[in-house]
């Protein structure tokens, strides 16, 4: 295509609109038209990445294939475009600073002061930057965190502002903003977004395409006055009206043309629409799904819709591919119990035992292992899930009651889960997991190799614990099989009670895996014993 072009995402008025969702959905449209499309999220906090924020501020944590801790729109990223995304993809604050301040510290800058403009700004304009040069991307779809008017923000936009200037048409910035409806005046409302986009213009920068989000729908007139009122051309006003699933937004932005309009801005021959096949067929087939599948999500954030992001949109595309609806039943370990774990697991098809950190709600996981081992309901365990399993093991099958993990029971006297080796020196928390993509060879008598139908796969991992090898044996003997180990490290990767209708845990996430025309081999064969239980 020649040089790349660059699409700046930005919010204004509120945040939570889906700038993530947009931001997928334009880097769908141009991907299906051919083009080699990433996406990157800079993030303004000054954290060096997610990984050590609690999901109540964050949600998920995303982990790429290259092991970096990332914002969990890099899961939507991949989800939408099939793509892999890796630490590049995202940028902190923190992450920009930590990069000025340790070329400053060599002496790169050779004497002089450092600034935000211009130094800040060109650390961020060669992040952008290097995705096109370094990477070769046709298009690189920039998103920026927060909302315009943030303090945090203005480096972000300063930089937009003279990349615009330096690449002329192969820079432009698609705004979203939102419409809110005063049910008292039965009226919808432009003046938020007329003031946002003021807030950018006094920034310098001007959108060239806005996306309206609202819950209602926007007629022509009022688009219209937008466009007047904010020096966008008409046909570059779109709304994104609330939908039954984020997967219909590329089709929503598409029937509006906004992939053509940008093409057109950016001087590119506009061509044929795209028939986006394989995604419309995904999308009937979740509309015609009529029978409902219902999982039970045991974690300690149920009541956080972000914090198990990709494993709810894992299941939700793996119910489609079943053709099924999916029901989720939050249940907060927390509050489980022996007393109460019948009533509130006795009518789900299945049970998925989250992953997670530390000692809150821990034994409400083992009840909920036990309670769905013991009565052959489907099960789920993943990462932490996984070690629960073994614990709830030990303790009611191998008969070791105080068996633990080392992170939840320092004195354990039966450490079936125990501190990784190399994990033991460590001190500092941020980025020092074992993290990303391990290869596992998976056992070829194995309902986990049914399901995979291959021996070698890679999964993404984050976690400092593993399995105990000392205690393996006895594991095996009494019924719950290692059927997936990584051949350099020996751990067990995948733990597995052969018999039981679908008892599978695994150490790794293979949740991040998991795309919109790609579902996830396990959760597909999870949801398939799920349904038939
Ligand atoms: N806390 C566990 C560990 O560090 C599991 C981590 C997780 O569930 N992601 O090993």
């Amino acid at each position: 295509m020649g040089e790349t072009k660059y699409i700046f995402v930005t919010g204004g008025v509120a945040s939570s609109l889906g700038k993530g969702i947009i931001s997928s959905s334009i880097g769908k449209l141009l991907q299906a038209r051919g083009y080699k499309v990433t996406i990157q999220k800079f993030d303004p906090y000054i954290n060096i990445d997610p990984g050590t924020l609690n999901p109540y501020e964050h949600g998920e944590c995303y982990v790429t294939v290259d092991g970096h801790e990332a914002d969990l729109d890099l899961g939507h990223y991949e989800r939408f475009l099939g793509i892999e995304t890796t630490k590049v993809n995202n940028i902190t604050t923190g992450r920009i600073y930590k990069s000025v301040i340790d070329k400053e510290r060599r002496g790169d800058y050779l004497g002089k002061t450092i600034q935000v403009i211009p130094h800040i700004t060109d650390e961020i304009k060669r992040n952008v930057k290097m995705l096109g040069s370094k990477y070769k991307f046709d298009f690189v779809i920039t998103e920026i965190g927060g909302t315009v008017g943030d303090i945090e923000s203005l480096p972000y936009l300063e930089s937009i502002r003279q990349l615009k200037w330096e690449l002329g048409n192969r820079a432009l910035c698609v705004h979203l903003t939102y419409v809110p409806f005063l049910a008292a005046a039965q009226e919808l409302k432009t003046k938020p977004t007329q003031h946002s986009v003021k807030e950018l213009q006094s920034l310098g920068v001007q959108p060239d395409v806005l996306v309206l989000r609202s819950e209602h729908h926007l007629n022509d007139n009022l688009r219209k006055k937008v466009a007047l009122f904010c020096n966008v051309e008409e046909e570059a006003v779109v709304q994104s009206v609330d939908v039954s699933t984020i997967y219909q937004v590329p089709l929503k932005m598409q029937e509006q043309g906004l992939d053509e309009t940008i093409l057109r801005k950016m001087g590119l021959p506009v061509g044929e629409r795209p028939p986006l096949g394989p995604w419309k067929d995904f999308l009937n087939r979740r509309a015609n799904a009529t029978e409902e599948v219902k999982i039970a999500l045991v974690g300690k954030y149920v009541e956080l819709q972000d914090a198990y992001k990709s494993i709810l949109e894992a299941l939700s595309q793996a119910a489609t591919y079943n053709d099924c609806k999916l029901k989720i039943e939050y249940v907060q370990s927390e509050h489980l119990t022996t007393e109460n774990v019948a009533e509130k697991l006795r009518d789900v098809d299945g049970v998925v035992i989250c992953p997670g950190f530390g000692s809150r709600g821990i034994e409400g996981k083992f009840v909920a292992a036990r309670y769905t081992r013991e009565n052959n309901i489907p099960t789920f365990g993943i990462c932490l899930g996984m070690q629960c399993m073994a614990i709830e093991f030990a303790r009611n099958v191998l008969g070791y009651s105080g068996a633990n993990s080392i992170e939840m029971d320092e004195k354990t006297p039966h450490n079936v889960i125990d501190i990784m080796e190399e994990q033991k020196a460590i001190t500092n928390m941020g980025g020092t997991m074992r993290l990303g993509a391990y290869e596992c060879v998976v056992n070829e008598n194995s309902k986990t190799f049914e399901a995979y139908g291959r021996q070698h796969i890679q999964e993404r991992h984050r976690h400092r614990y593993e399995f105990n090898n000392a205690y393996k044996e006895q594991y095996e003997n009494a019924g719950m099989k290692c059927v997936g180990i990584n051949p350099e490290s020996d751990l067990v990767e995948i733990v597995e009670v052969p018999g039981h209708k679908w008892y599978i845990g695994t150490q790794f996430h293979p949740e991040y895996n998991s795309t919109v025309l790609a579902p996830h081999p396990l959760f597909l064969d999870f949801i398939k014993a799920a349904i038939s239980n």
